[in-house]
C-alpha cells in the first residue's frame, strides 16, 4: 500500500485567481510548488491533485478544458523533474446537480477513486489545501490535513478556528507543508 499526498490545486499549487480558472494561461504555478512535488517523489509517496471544479456544473468550462489544463500542468511539473501521478477533479455543484456530488470535497469520492487505482493507504496519507473543505476531506478519510496560508488560507484559518476544526499542521505554503511531512516521516521510521 502506498502513501499519497493529495494536493489541492488553486491556492495551493497555483495562485488563486479569485474566480474560476477556465484556461491554462491563467494558471500561475507557485515556483516553490515544483520542489514540494519533488520532495514527495523522493519520499516514494504519490503526488496526486484533487480539485473541486464546479465551474463545469456552472457551464463556465467543459470537462475537456479541465483535462487540457491538467495535461499542461502535468507537463510543466515534468519539465521541472516533478511527477504528479494523477489529477482528479469534481465537476459537480449542489446548485446544479443532485448527482455526482460524492466527489466534491469534503466528501471523499476522489480519494476512494485514487485508492482503487493506486492502492493507497488513506490513513497514512495527507491532504494539503487552502480551504476548510480540504482539511475536512482529510479528516473524512482518516488522513492528515495541512492548511496552507496561500490562496484563501488566511481566511480559512479564521474560519477553522471559529468552527473548531484542527488541521494537523498550518504551513506558510505547500513547500513548508511538504517539509513538515518529510520531517514527521523521517522521525517516525
Ligand atoms: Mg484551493
Amino acid at each position: 500500500m502506498k502513501v499519497a499526498v493529495f494536493f489541492d490545486r488553486d491556492g495551493t499549487l497555483n495562485e488563486e485567481k479569485g474566480d474560476y480558472i477556465t484556461r491554462y494561461e491563467d494558471i500561475k504555478i507557485y515556483p516553490f510548488a515544483f520542489e514540494a512535488v519533488r520532495i514527495v517523489n523522493s519520499l516514494g509517496f504519490l503526488a496526486i491533485v484533487t480539485t473541486n471544479q464546479a465551474g463545469v456544473a456552472k457551464g463556465l468550462l467543459k470537462e475537456e478544458d479541465v483535462e487540457e489544463i491538467h495535461r499542461k500542468m502535468k507537463e510543466e511539473f515534468e519539465k521541472n523533474n516533478a511527477k504528479i501521478s494523477a489529477f482528479y477533479y469534481c465537476p459537480a455543484h449542489p446548485d446544479h446537480s443532485k448527482e455526482g456530488l460524492d466527489c466534491r470535497k469534503p466528501l471523499i469520492g476522489m480519494a476512494l477513486k485514487a485508492k482503487e487505482e493506486f492502492g493507497i493507504d488513506l490513513e497514512k496519507s495527507f491532504v494539503i489545501g487552502d480551504k476548510v473543505e480540504d482539511i475536512l476531506f482529510a479528516k473524512n478519510f482518516g488522513g492528515k490535513g495541512i492548511l496552507v496560508l496561500t490562496g484563501y488560507g488566511r481566511k480559512s484559518k479564521e474560519e477553522i478556528e471559529r468552527i473548531g476544526i484542527k488541521p494537523d499542521f498550518v504551513a506558510e505554503n505547500v513547500l513548508t507543508a511538504v517539509e513538515w511531512i518529510k520531517e514527521r516521516w523521517e522521525e517516525g521510521r
